[in-house]
């Protein structure tokens, strides 16, 4: 495995790559790797004939009050999980290379990116957008990877991709869960013991509304409003949002006769954990 640390060093081993016809499978991570990044990494492996991973904690996507600072970095453990999982490439550019001080270009994916999250980290997706655009031209890979851990990166992702006729196939992942079915995170390490167990409630009121769906209930506002019920009785949990949508548009639903994603972005303490569910009309 090598581990590239500038976009030059990573462009020439783009081109050696792509010269012998190699197809390119690509992860962008942000590090701290854990199974579920792993559940990537190893897809790619068994899809792509060569495999880069990023590990690049994005500045513009974290607001001025968020955690870019105290974001977990493990450099030697990540390279340790990549060596393992026969990454070829490790590539861990430095910021003032992807954003010199004059650095002026965005890209914007207008009318996604402001639901959900975008609501609560004004300018998230902006900055998740132009990272993943910058690393689409510096890799150029065939197929990247992402998880549906984070459905509306996806969704922007997707429509960049189509907007922008960039020439990649995005293939998404299902969300790689503890055993109590807390979806796993780089932010869980934010958890202590006993936020940790009641982190479980965000898995457990996505299953009720998987229940009541099976049931045959089709009101959004109720099942809402039954998600935030059980939410609020932990008492170290705040509630950003429990949204029901249209998968592709993020729309609002309120009818649900349709596949629909159940979202939900829920603070535990300092750590802000989402998760989402796609159920269809008969909560399957
Ligand atoms: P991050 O390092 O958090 O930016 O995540 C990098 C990629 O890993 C993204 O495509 C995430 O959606 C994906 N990912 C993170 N957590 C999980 C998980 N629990 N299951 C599946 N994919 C995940």
């Amino acid at each position: 495995m090598l581990v590239i640390r500038n976009i030059r060093t990573m462009r020439n081993c783009v081109r050696k790559v792509k010269g012998e016809k190699k197809i390119i499978g690509f992860i962008p991570t942000m590090g701290a790797l854990h199974q579920g990044h792993l559940s990537l990494i190893n897809r790619a492996r068994r899809d792509c004939e060569s495999v880069v991973i990023s590990i690049f904690v994005n500045p513009t996507q974290f607001g001025p009050r968020e955690d870019f600072k105290k974001y977990p970095r493990n450099f030697a453990a990540d390279k340790r999980i990549c060596q393992k999982a026969k990454v070829d490439f490790l590539f861990i550019p430095r910021v003032k290379e992807i954003y010199p001080p004059d650095y002026c270009s965005y890209v914007r994916v207008k009318g996604l990116e402001d639901k959900l999250c975008g609501t609560f980290r004004q300018g998230c997706f902006q900055g998740v957008a132009t990272i993943v655009s910058k690393l689409f031209n510096i890799v150029q890979p065939d197929i990247a990877y992402f998880g549906q851990k984070d459905f509306q990166q996806v969704v922007i992702i997707k429509r960049m991709v189509r907007d922008l006729n960039i020439p990649v196939k995005i293939k998404v992942l299902p969300i790689v869960r503890e055993k109590d079915g807390l979806a796993m995170s780089s932010r869980n390490k934010y958890l202590n013991k006993q936020q940790r167990k009641e982190a479980s409630i965000l898995f457990q009121s996505l299953q009720l509304a998987k229940e009541m769906l099976k049931k045959g209930e089709r009101s959004s506002v109720k099942v809402i409003a039954q998600i935030k019920k059980m939410i609020k009785k932990i008492p170290s949990a705040k509630i950003d949002y429990v949204s029901i949508v249209n998968p592709e548009s993020l729309e609002d639903v309120r009818l649900m006769s349709e596949k629909i994603l159940v979202a939900l972005a829920v603070w535990i303490g300092k750590a802000r954990l989402i998760d989402n569910m796609i159920i269809n009309e008969t909560g399957i």
